[in-house]
C-alpha cells in the first residue's frame, strides 16, 4: 500500500508531552542507578499496557519491582500470556503461524516462498473445514514488462458456509514486496524483506480467527479473501499495485456469482507491538456506516487501539473493492510502524520482522473482527 497523507501533529505532541511527563523526572533518577536496559524496557512497556488498556496499580507495581531487565522481559511474557488467556481468539496461533510465513523468506508474487506459503495456507484453512478456491491469473512481469514472461497470480477464497447467499469479506493481501526498498541504509535495499507485519500480519489475524469460523450461526457466511499482487513492485511510480483485488474485484462486477457481499473488512500492518489503529481516509469516504460500526464493536469490547480519528490517507486493496465490486470495504491499518512519535519507519525495510510484531496486538485486531461479525449476524 502507500501512504498519501497523514495529520495529527497535535496529536504527536500531546503524546511526547504526556510521554516527558511520565517519565521526565522518573527517568533521570533511574538512569542514576545506571541500568539502561531496564530502564528503556519499563518505559516501553508502561506506554505499552497504558496504550492498551491493562495497566493497573497492581501491574504498574510489579513492573517497577522487577530488578533487571531480564526479570522484568521474564514478567512481560507471563502478564501477556495471561492476559492471552482471557481473550477469544488466540493470539499465539496467530503468532505462530506469522513466525511460519517468516520463515519462508521472500513471499513475493511468483516467488517459490510464495508458492510453499500458499500451500501451508491451504492445507491449514482446509484443516478447519473451509472450502478453498483458487482464483488463479497472469499479470505482466514488470521487470521483464513482457506479456509472454507473465507472473501466475492467485487470490485465494476461502469460504464458510458457502452455501449462505448474504456474505461478508475479510481480506488481507499475502504476498511481500519483492525488495526493502525503503531501508535507511542503501547497501540493504537490495536485501531480504520478509514482511512480517507488512504481508503475515494481515494473514496470521485471519489464522487465528479461522478456528471460530465453522461454528458462527447466523445469516452471513464469511469469505477470508487473500490478495495475490498488492505489491509486485519494483519502482513505485512505474509498476501497478493491487493487482489480486483488482482482478477479484473485475470478475465480482462482470460475473456476478449468486451470493452478495455486503461489507468487506481489509487487515493490513495488524501485528505492530505498538498497535495504533487510527481510521483510514479513503475507508470512511467509501464506508462511513461500516467504519462507525466497526470502532463502535472495539469501544464495546475495550479495545483501546482503535482511536476514532482520521490519520492516514491510504491506497490499499480496499480501493478496487469499493471502486470496481461497490463492496463497501474498510481497511484497517496502523501505518505508524512503529508509532508516530518515531521519526523512523520499520516499512518496507529489513527492520520488518517478527520482534516488532506481538501476539496481544495480532489478538486484540483478531477479537474485535470476530465481535464485528457475531454483531452482524
Ligand atoms: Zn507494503
Amino acid at each position: 500500500m502507500t501512504a498519501i497523507r497523514c495529520r495529527s501533529w497535535v496529536k504527536r505532541l500531546l503524546v511526547l508531552l504526556l510521554f516527558s511527563a511520565l517519565f521526565g523526572c522518573l527517568g533521570s533518577i533511574e538512569t542514576a542507578s545506571g541500568d539502561q536496559a531496564l530502564l528503556t524496557l519499563r518505559q516501553q512497556t508502561i506506554m505499552q499496557y497504558t496504550r492498551q488498556g491493562r495497566l493497573d496499580s497492581v501491574t504498574r507495581e510489579k513492573i517497577f519491582a522487577a530488578a533487571d531487565a531480564t526479570a522484568l522481559q521474564a514478567l512481560i511474557s507471563k502478564l501477556d500470556d495471561a492476559h492471552l488467556n482471557t481473550l477469544p481468539v488466540d493470539g499465539r496461533v496467530c503468532m505462530e503461524k506469522l513466525k511460519e510465513m517468516v520463515a519462508l523468506g521472500k513471499r513475493f508474487s511468483g516467488s517459490p516462498g510464495m508458492d510453499q506459503q500458499r500451500k501451508m495456507l491451504m492445507k491449514y484453512f482446509k484443516g478447519l473445514g473451509a472450502t478453498v478456491v483458487q482464483q488463479s491469473f497472469n499479470a505482466r512481469n514488470p521487470l521483464t514488462r513482457q506479456p509472454v514472461e507473465s507472473v501466475k497470480m492467485t487470490n485465494l477464497i476461502v469460504q464458510w458456509h458457502p452455501e449462505r447467499q448474504n456474505r461478508v469479506l475479510i481480506c488481507a493481501h499475502y504476498d511481500t514486496r519483492p525488495f526493502p526498498d525503503n531501508d535507511p541504509l542503501v547497501a540493504n535495499r537490495k536485501g531480504l524483506f520478509v514482511g512480517a507485519n507488512d504481508g503475515a500480519s494481515g494473514v496470521a489475524v485471519l489464522c487465528g480467527l479461522a478456528p471460530h469460523m465453522g461454528k458462527l450461526e447466523g445469516k452471513f457466511g464469511v469469505d477470508f479473501v487473500l490478495f495475490d499482487g498488492e505489491e509486485l513492485v519494483y519502482d513505485n511510480d512505474r509498476d501497478p499495485f493491487f493487482l489480486g483485488s483488482t482482478h477479484f474485484a473485475r470478475e465480482y462486477a462482470s460475473l456476478p456469482p449468486t451470493y452478495r457481499y455486503s461489507a468487506g473488512i481489509l487487515l493490513d500492518m495488524v501485528g505492530d507491538a505498538n498497535l495504533q489503529i487510527y481510521q483510514e481516509m479513503n475507508s470512511r469516504r467509501f464506508a462511513p456506516k461500516l467504519i462507525q460500526q466497526f470502532w463502535a464493536i472495539a469501544r464495546r469490547i475495550n479495545v483501546k487501539e482503535f482511536h476514532a480519528q482520521i490519520r492516514h490517507e491510504v491506497r490499499d486493496d480496499h480501493l478496487p473493492l469499493n471502486k470496481i465490486a461497490k463492496i463497501p470495504t474498510i481497511d484497517i491499518i496502523d501505518f505508524d510502524y512503529p508509532s508516530p512519535r518515531h521519526r523512523k519507519t520499520y516499512w518496507h525495510t529489513t527492520e520488518d520482522t517478527v520482534d516488532k510484531c506481538s501476539a496481544v496486538s495480532l489478538a486484540h485486531v483478531g477479537c474485535v473482527t470476530l465481535a464485528w461479525l457475531k454483531s452482524i449476524q
